[in-house]
């Protein structure tokens, strides 16, 4: 029973889900976490037999799933193409606006966030991450200001509430009222 790390499936209705499986040493707990690009893993503690943490898996399927659907939906299939030039060109000044852009929101939340990046994905606006950084397409730059700040305002928000939750739309709201139409727009980019 001796291994570092390795990929499984479990299965739940139409659904497939596969989830890294590893046995530590030093974790006390079963640790089950979805990562911000939806990525599943579970960690099971040396003493405790893989069946029993399958067994915990099995028994949040329905958290997991949540959590995997919410990710999903942060992609955007309709992105603008471009090229790794375009990228490298107009980086940095997207990283400026982002920056600025946090900066002047946060006013209001006074949320704690880390590192803000910039970076070239391909059915992403932005993303963000457990330890507080967030990220950003660098494809903001194209959009209106009003849907840039709705992006942003949109992953500030997930520092606080890491879910699309009543609350997380509470929030989303306080700065930027029409998020609904905004939102709808930006769905059909
Ligand atoms: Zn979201």
């Amino acid at each position: 029973m001796d291994f570092k790390e390795k990929k499984e499936t479990v299965i739940f209705g139409e659904r497939r889900i596969e989830y890294s499986l590893k046995k530590s040493r030093r974790a006390r707990n079963v640790r089950l976490s979805v990562s911000c690009e939806g990525a599943v893993s579970l960690i099971i503690p040396w003493r405790l037999s893989l069946e029993r943490g399958k067994e915990f898996l099995q028994s949040k399927i329905s958290w997991i799933i949540e959590k995997v659907d919410h990710f999903e939906k942060h992609k955007s299939k309709h992105l603008p193409k471009s090229t790794r030039r375009d990228y490298l060109a107009n980086k940095l000044e997207a990283l400026e606006i982002a920056k600025n852009k946090i900066r002047y929101f946060n006013n209001l939340y006074g949320f704690d966030y880390a590192k803000i990046s910039v970076r070239d994905q391909k059915t992403r606006w932005g993303s963000c991450s457990r330890r507080g950084n967030l990220s950003f397409n660098w494809k903001i730059i194209l959009l209106s200001e009003t849907q840039r700040d709705y992006v942003i305002v949109h992953e500030l928000c997930h520092l606080k509430e890491f879910n699309h939750s009543g609350k997380f739309w509470k929030l989303v709201e306080k700065a930027v009222p029409d998020y609904k139409k905004i939102r709808k727009e930006i769905r059909k980019l």
